[in-house]
């Protein structure tokens, strides 16, 4: 018999899916799972998380729930193009890297094609120059732009920034697609309202994500042009992704919102990633790579200390570079973790 794997005996910062469920969400769930209602969405709780959407971002939107992101930026890709189409995204996007080539199956062939730019974000510049450098019919011809907000490599883009890149968008006659799995991260990083930074710069889909702020489950997909999402209903459907029991996916949101925990525990995960880079400021060895802006920290550090810090129980991505490691702070984070973790880098920096 193989030995199951043992729960953790501390919060880690390896994903921020490796925390559990919210106790707003938690509470939402129980709530919801009282006597009978209907199924495949037509719930209250459904109805009202997508209103409670719709009050945040202050537009009449267009609300779908499914299972995960991979998911979402899938179908949404699919609906928005055809199988000769294209993507645009930064190469280190997750549509590109972590996906699985699942929006490219879901579209029948849409072909993703990457940009660099600093800092994981997309540089405007080499968004136009995709789209100009071939016009002729052997090309995939790009569609859409999809931009991660929070990026991958846990920075933001600025209302400028993005306001920049979907003005090359509607140049080019892209549609936006927002990849928001951290995007409540980057909502409390810039300490805006939510429209600020999606529909009123362009954005024409967000793929919300429930699921690394404290959801069990769920990620809300936001059309802001209700014709853009006709028939979308059909895809979730087709793609395995309409819940039956609908209901345990949308309450969380309900006590999400409604307590506005979906931002105060993203404000709280990004707080984390500033304690834990300022205190690694100080250890010798380590090399900061970026500035923080969401709930991640990247540093560098010799390979063999990654290999005494997992013997001393920790857990964290390689990422980038060998001797990259990526360090997710959840929506459960403390302080006293982050103390905690960066004492042992303090100790292994200093014996080795
Ligand atoms: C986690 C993540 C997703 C969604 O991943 P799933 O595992 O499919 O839920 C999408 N985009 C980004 C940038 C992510 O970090």
């Amino acid at each position: 018999m193989r030995h199951p794997p043992k729960p953790f005996d501390r919060r880690q910062f390896a994903s921020d899916n490796y925390a559990g469920i919210c106790p707003e969400a938690w509470n939402s769930l129980q709530q919801a799972n009282q006597g009978h209602v209907m199924a495949y969405g037509d719930d209250p709780w459904t109805t009202r998380a997508s209103d409670l959407l719709r009050d945040l971002f202050e537009i009449d939107c267009e609300v779908f729930f499914c299972f995960n992101g991979t998911a979402a930026n899938s179908m949404v890709i699919a609906h928005l193009c055809q199988s000769y189409h294209s993507v645009i995204c930064h190469q280190l996007a997750h549509v590109e890297t972590d996906e699985c080539g699942g929006p490219e199956f879901f579209s029948n062939g849409t072909k993703i094609l990457t940009v660099d730019g600093p800092d994981g974000k997309i540089d405007p510049k080499g968004v136009g120059s995709m789209v100009t450098r071939r016009k002729d019919i052997h090309y995939p011809k790009p569609r859409v732009l999809s931009i991660t907000q929070a990026t991958e490599m846990g920075t933001v883009y600025t209302i400028d920034e993005l306001d920049a890149l979907s003005e090359a968008a509607k140049r080019h006659h892209l549609r936006v697609h927002m990849d928001g799995a951290r995007f409540a991260n980057a909502v409390a990083s810039l300490d805006v309202a939510p429209k600020e930074i999606t529909w009123k710069v362009g954005v024409d889909v967000l793929c919300f994500g429930g699921t690394k702020n404290g959801l069990p489950v769920g990620e809300a997909v936001v059309f802001f042009h209700k014709d853009m999402a006709a028939e979308f209903e059909y895809r979730c459907k087709q793609a395995g992704q309409l819940a039956s029991k609908m209901r345990f996916i949308s309450a969380p949101w309900v006590g999400m919102i409604e307590t506005g925990a979906w931002l105060t525990h993203a404000a709280s995960a990004n707080a984390r990633a500033q304690h834990l880079y300022r205190s690694l400021q100080s250890v010798p060895g380590v090399t900061l790579l970026a500035v923080p802006q969401a709930n991640s920290v990247f540093i560098e550090m010799p390979l063999d200390w990654h290999e005494t810090l997992r013997e001393r129980g920790w857990r964290f991505y390689n990422f980038i570079a060998a001797g990259g490691a990526r360090l997710m702070c959840s929506w459960d984070t403390t302080d006293a973790d982050v103390d905690m973790l960066v004492a042992d880098i303090r100790q292994v920096a200093s014996a080795g």
